[in-house]
This record gives C-alpha cells, sequence and structure tokens, in this order.
C-alpha cells in the first residue's frame, strides 16, 4: 500500500501483541485503506488483527435516524469481519477512557485509525495518542488523493484542487486489495446489539427513514440501480429536483459503507468522456475532496470567520439591511415559512433524511435572507442540516453550508441587500428551473403534525 497514505501520529518501534484498528469513519470491511493496511502490518509482524469501534452515546446533532442506519450497518460489519476471522468488539462510554483502556488490556504493539477533518474527531485522536505507550498511525482511508497529499494548504476553489488532484490520480486510484481469512485463533465477542439502542442518549422522535436500507450490501446495490438506471441522463437532470436523478449514494459514503474509491474504478471502466461520467466524477472527487481539505486546514469550518475576507466584509457591510421576513429556529424547523417551496425543501428533508441537492442551495441562502444575521443563519443551518439529514455531520455539509452562506470556494457576485456580494437564488430561477409546482405537491403537502410528534 503506498505510504503516502499514512500519518505516523505517533512513532515508536511496533512490540510483539496484536494489532488494533480503531475503526471511526471508515465503517466497511470492503475497500477500506486503514483495515488493508492493519491487516498487512499484522502479516508482516506475525501477530494477530482485532478491530474495535466506540460508540459514543451522543454525537454533535444525530439523531435515532442516524444512528440507527450507522449501527445497523455495524451489525453487518460484524458478520463480515468474523468471516474473515477477525475479532469485532463494540465498546461505549467515554472513548478518551475507552481506547486507551482497549488497547492496553489487548497489550496491543499497533493502534491503527482511520482520517476525519472534523474538530471532535481530531480531539478524540489526539487525547487517544497522548494516552497510549505504542505507535498509533492514522491512514486516510475516505479521499481517494489522501488529503495532506493533494494539498498542503487551504485551497481557493476547485479551479486551484483540481490540477492538483488530477495529477494524482495515477498514484493514488489504484485498485484494493480484497482481504483473506486470517488464520488466527482469537475468539469473537458477542456483542449485545439490543443493549445498545438503551444506552443512547439522542432525541429519538427523528425516526429512521425506510428508502435508504443501511449496510454495505445495501449501498452496492444503491451504486448498480444508479449506475443501470440513472446515470445516463445524470449531467442533463442533476440539478432537477422532480427527476430522480441522483445517485443517492452520500449516505453511504458518509458512513463509510462504501468507498468512493471503488466507485470512481467502476466508473472508470465505462467512456471518460460521457459527460454524465465526467460531471459525476467532479462531484465523487474533485468536489468531495474539496470539502476535506477546507475542513482539514480551516478550524472555522462551521463558523463565520472561516469566509473568505470579501465575504464577511460585504456580509458585514449589510448586517444592518432590512430583512423583508424574519424567522427563528423553529419557525424554520416547524417549516413555517410564507414560501412553500422552501417549506417543501425542509420537508422533504425531515421526511425522507435527505433533501435535493439543488434544493439544498436554496435552503439555505434563504435562512441567510430571512434570519438577523449570517453568523445566526449559519447556526440554523448547520443545526437543521445535522438533525434531519443521513448525511449530515460532514465535511460535504459545513462547507456546503458555508458555500450558500457564505460565499466559500465561490466568487463575488453582484451586489444586493443582505446578501451583499454572495451568490443569489430566488424562487423565480427556481421556477426556470424546474417545475416548482409539482416538487410542492410532492413534499409541500405532508401531514406537519404526525411528522414533529
Ligand atoms: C447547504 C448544503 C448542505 C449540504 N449538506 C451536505 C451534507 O450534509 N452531506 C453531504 O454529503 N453533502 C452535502 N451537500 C452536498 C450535496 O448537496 C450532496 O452531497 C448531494 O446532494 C448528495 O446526494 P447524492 O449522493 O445523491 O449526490 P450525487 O449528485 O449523486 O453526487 C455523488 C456524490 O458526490 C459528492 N457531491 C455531490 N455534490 C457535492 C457538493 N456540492 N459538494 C461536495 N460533494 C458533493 C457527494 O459525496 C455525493 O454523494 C450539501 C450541499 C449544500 C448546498
Amino acid at each position: 500500500m503506498n505510504t503516502k497514505r499514512i500519518k505516523y501520529l505517533r512513532e515508536a518501534e511496533i512490540g510483539k501483541g496484536p494489532i488494533i484498528y480503531w475503526m471511526q469513519r471508515e465503517q466497511r470491511v470492503n475497500d477500506n485503506w486503514a483495515l488493508i493496511y492493519a491487516y498487512e502490518k499484522t502479516k508482516e509482524n506475525n501477530t494477530e488483527l482485532i478491530v474495535v469501534f466506540n460508540l459514543v452515546t451522543k454525537f454533535l446533532e444525530a439523531t435515532l435516524r442516524q444512528y440507527h442506519f450507522m449501527i445497523e450497518g455495524l451489525k453487518e460489519i460484524e458478520e463480515k469481519l468474523n468471516k474473515l476471522n477477525i475479532p469485532f468488539y463494540l465498546t461505549t462510554g467515554t472513548l478518551e477512557e475507552e481506547i486507551p483502556k482497549f488497547v492496553k488490556n489487548n497489550k496491543a504493539s499497533l493502534l491503527v485509525t482511520d482520517f476525519n477533518p472534523l474538530k471532535i474527531i481530531r480531539n478524540w485522536q489526539e487525547t487517544v495518542k497522548s494516552k497510549v505507550e505504542i505507535p498509533f498511525h492514522q491512514v486516510d482511508a475516505h479521499n481517494i488523493v489522501p488529503v495532506w497529499e493533494a494539498s498542503n494548504k487551504l485551497e481557493f476553489a476547485a479551479y486551484t484542487i483540481r490540477p492538483k488532484i488530477n495529477k494524482l490520480l495515477p498514484e493514488f486510484l489504484v485498485d484494493l486489495p480484497k482481504l483473506k481469512k486470517l488464520s488466527q485463533n482469537i475468539s469473537s465477542p458477542k456483542i449485545n446489539w439490543e443493549n445498545i439502542y438503551k444506552i443512547l442518549e439522542i432525541d429519538n422522535k427523528v425516526k429512521p427513514v425506510e428508502d435508504f436500507v443501511p449496510g454495505e450490501n445495501s449501498a452496492e446495490k444503491i451504486l448498480k440501480n444508479f449506475i443501470e438506471n440513472k446515470l445516463n441522463n445524470y449531467s442533463e437532470a442533476r440539478n432537477d429536483p422532480n427527476k430522480n436523478a441522483l445517485s443517492n449514494i452520500s449516505p453511504y459514503l458518509h458512513f463509510g459503507q462504501i468507498s468512493a474509491q471503488r466507485i470512481a474504478l467502476i466508473l472508470n471502466n465505462f467512456d471518460g468522456n460521457d459527460e454524465s461520467i465526467k460531471s459525476f466524477l467532479e462531484e465523487l472527487i474533485v468536489r468531495r475532496e474539496l470539502s476535506d481539505n477546507f475542513c482539514y486546514y480551516n478550524k472555522n469550518y462551521d463558523n463565520f470567520d472561516g469566509f473568505h475576507d470579501w465575504a464577511k466584509q460585504s456580509l458585514n457591510e449589510h448586517r444592518n439591511d432590512k430583512r423583508e421576513y424574519i424567522y427563528n429556529l423553529e419557525e424554520f424547523e416547524q417549516a413555517k415559512t410564507h414560501d412553500e417551496l422552501w417549506n417543501s425543501a425542509q420537508l422533504e428533508m425531515v421526511k425522507t433524511g435527505k433533501m435535493h441537492g439543488y434544493m439544498r442551495m436554496y435552503w439555505a441562502k434563504k435562512i441567510l435572507e430571512w434570519t438577523e444575521s449570517p453568523e445566526e443563519a449559519l447556526e440554523i443551518g448547520i443545526y437543521l442540516n445535522d438533525k434531519y439529514e443521513l448525511d449530515g455531520r460532514d465535511p460535504n455539509g459545513y462547507v456546503g453550508l458555508a458555500w450558500s452562506i457564505g460565499g466559500v470556494h465561490d466568487r463575488a457576485w453582484t451586489e444586493r441587500p443582505v446578501y451583499g456580494k454572495i451568490r443569489y437564488m430566488n424562487y423565480n430561477g427556481c421556477k426556470r428551473k424546474f417545475d416548482v409546482k409539482s416538487y410542492i405537491e410532492k413534499f409541500g403537502k405532508v401531514d406537519q403534525e404526525s411528522l414533529f410528534k
């Protein structure tokens, strides 16, 4: 495996005991560079391999909807790992205590983990690093081109990172080996999955959604369906929220239940000049990896200070502009604005766990227009996105909101009230693009009482 994927968080000699892969973001067995690395090290050191996942009882705004998706996916991981003779442990409780304790109790020789640019995860990893006495290695198994290799700085926009990524793709977009059953002889623990749901300290009112079946197997089916039935039409129909043209793969990518690298490898077998393939790969690789770049190099990825200077200055100049409408969090959450189109987008998210990509832009920009300040707009946007979207709590979400509200990765546009030089979107623009009425028919008419019960 290309060692440029690895960051040596704590360097020391690898001793004798088992190797532990502390799984976090990449919740899959297939095509997972972090697991592959731990597996290769196990063979090289003639030792044993154990996988552990620590389930925290609450995480950002995640609710039962996202926990259910994750836990059901983890059950499949347990099954798949057991087939490979690799024990899977699920620890619960304070992560900073549990992982060092697990390392110690198992007399491990090496701790491997995956990569996530979010602050909360990086802080966990820092604490674990300070508490373990063995080598601790991190593998970027999320980005095709590891984030620290693609660029050593905060990139300005897609056009600045694109050539860097494209140049490195031949080196990193290579096939991933399939793991073979290990001959080790360590037994697997029995995980009491029913109990797991009982210890969560989360909002149980936001229910799991039926349309997205969790897990690696389901992710493969979703991808197959996209390639066979939707991909042809992707570039033409992707901005029409009435057309079912998107891949719907984002929840699976977010929870690491599928590898973007595998998807790109599969698509490389098709005609590379096809417009749909080109535009899908642009989103999957360039835009997605640009989000990781933003969160990795900008600790203010989720607040006003993270915006470009031109955007901050312009938004500051328009702070006192009169807003035609002002709503509070509850009114936004309950879809009680004057705008049926906005309400429909909000309800699509609350009901299905995934708002259409085009509507996400309109939705976020209107929050900027209808709140007292850009800070409040961003806070409300992040809160709702993280609470209801299956794919929320993700660099793509923080960047999507920062793009819409703070012009991140965008340029300055014609100045106007409230928005300043941030790109503007309006109802009439949507009307020109798609059949607004039929979108409102579909999502705006749901029984709101039962939805927010
Ligand atoms: C306000 C706002 C909030 C957003 N919140 C999230 C979020 O919480 N999680 C999330 O994954 N995406 C988010 N996005 C980005 C994008 O809207 C979603 O990735 C996309 O709609 C997911 O649906 P899909 O997988 O069917 O998309 P497809 O169009 O089929 O795209 C395939 C994949 O490409 C990547 N991709 C597509 N569009 C973008 C984009 N604009 N930026 C970065 N990567 C992209 C995603 O990984 C996506 O799964 C947000 C965008 C905006 C404007």
